[in-house]
């Protein structure tokens, strides 16, 4: 079911998952072991991100250095099959720009078509490690807006090949993302809701958030966003902070800022666990006052750390 229908059936706030791909070489089953904690609990759909290509350098004879493009966490098709078969529940494949020739977008959304899956998220994705900034492939997008329009035109039934005819039209559900404290990129709030704001007159229907730790923040980003004309469903996007490396790692790798209560109760924690329980807390807080404040559904970042993921979802969807 798309997302979008999930959000108009239901008659209280959902709850979704976003899970990565395991790390090349590892099984299905670290996917199965990070996802059978939550299902009991019933989120509307599991997001499996897209990673592409990172560039590592191999020392070769005589001290020369080879340059290999490896893709660590591939899989995110294959993967979301696998969820679709084993949980009956909806995955959404991430797609993004960087790395993929249209054509190569083209021949995964027929992959996808063909597996039955009618939901996207629809990214940039950011630059590679050693690039200063993103650069598109030769025959690729370079905005985001330009893959929801390659997906619109594929549910018009308009692929690459102008000769074909009577194509079938594909259906896919849209989603793009957004950013309550501003990609770090745009120079302003005003421009980056100008941009977001061209993705949903593409044709995108809703809107997943980065992760933010201060309510009022993604409350203005709401408020902004209706007052220019974004109507669609504005999903938050939420991360239990679990360790006190992350006060440092969070803010530098999604340019957010963290609210001077948290980094206090973070500080001053004792140990580990009581890391891992002020991250919980935290986000069992940010959850209700979100519910409370009307969103459609919560989207949880799990990264690997489904059993805090867990510990939130129970206490806030548990009964
Ligand atoms: P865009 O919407 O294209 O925006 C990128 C920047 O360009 C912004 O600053 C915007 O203001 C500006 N801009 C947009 N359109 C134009 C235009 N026409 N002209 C000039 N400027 C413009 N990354 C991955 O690699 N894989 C994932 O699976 C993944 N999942 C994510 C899930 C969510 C919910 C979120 C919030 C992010 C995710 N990301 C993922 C990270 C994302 O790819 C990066 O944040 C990326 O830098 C921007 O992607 P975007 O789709 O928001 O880009």
């Amino acid at each position: 079911m798309k997302v979008t229908d999930h959000i108009k059936k239901a008659k209280k706030s959902l709850f979704s998952l976003e899970i990565l791909p395991p790390l090349k070489g590892k099984g299905i089953q670290s996917i199965y072991d990070g996802i059978d904690p939550l299902i009991e609990f019933g989120p509307a759909f599991v997001n499996v991100t897209y990673h592409r290509e990172e560039f590592v350098y191999k020392k070769r004879e005589k001290g020369y250095l080879e340059k290999i493009s490896i893709k660590k966490r591939p899989g995110t098709v294959g993967i979301c099959a696998a969820i679709v078969n084993k949980y009956k529940v909806d995955a959404i494949p991430h797609i993004i720009c960087g790395g993929f020739t249209k054509e190569e977008t083209e021949n995964a959304l027929i992959d996808l078509n063909f597996l039955g899956i009618d939901n996207v998220l629809l990214l940039r994705g950011d630059p590679i490690k050693t690039e200063p900034a993103f650069i598109p492939e030769e025959d690729g997008h370079h905005y985001a807006v330009d893959l929801v329009k390659q997906v619109v035109g594929l549910n018009n039934g308009e692929y690459m090949d102008e000769d074909l005819q009577n194509a079938t039209p594909t259906n896919f559900n849209i989603g793009v993302a957004g950013y309550p404290e501003k990609h770090f990129e745009a120079p302003n709030m005003k421009n980056d809701i100008k941009y977001l704001k061209q993705k949903i007159d593409a044709g995108a229907e809703y809107i997943v958030t980065q992760l933010f730790y201060d309510n009022q923040k993604f409350k203005d980003f709401v408020n902004t966003c209706r007052e220019n004309g974004i109507t669609v469903p504005i999903i938050p996007g939420i991360k239990p902070i679990s360790t006190k490396k992350q006060l440092l790692a969070l803010p530098k790798f999604f340019h957010i800022d963290l609210p001077d209560e948290l980094v206090d109760a973070i500080e001053s924690a004792p140990d580990a666990d009581t890391v891992k329980q002020v991250g919980i807390d935290w986000a069992i807080k940010q959850s209700k006052d979100l519910i409370d404040f009307g969103v459609p559904c919560i989207h949880y970042y799990t990264m690997g750390k489904s059993l805090a993921v867990r510990e939130v979802v129970k206490a806030v969807f548990g009964s």
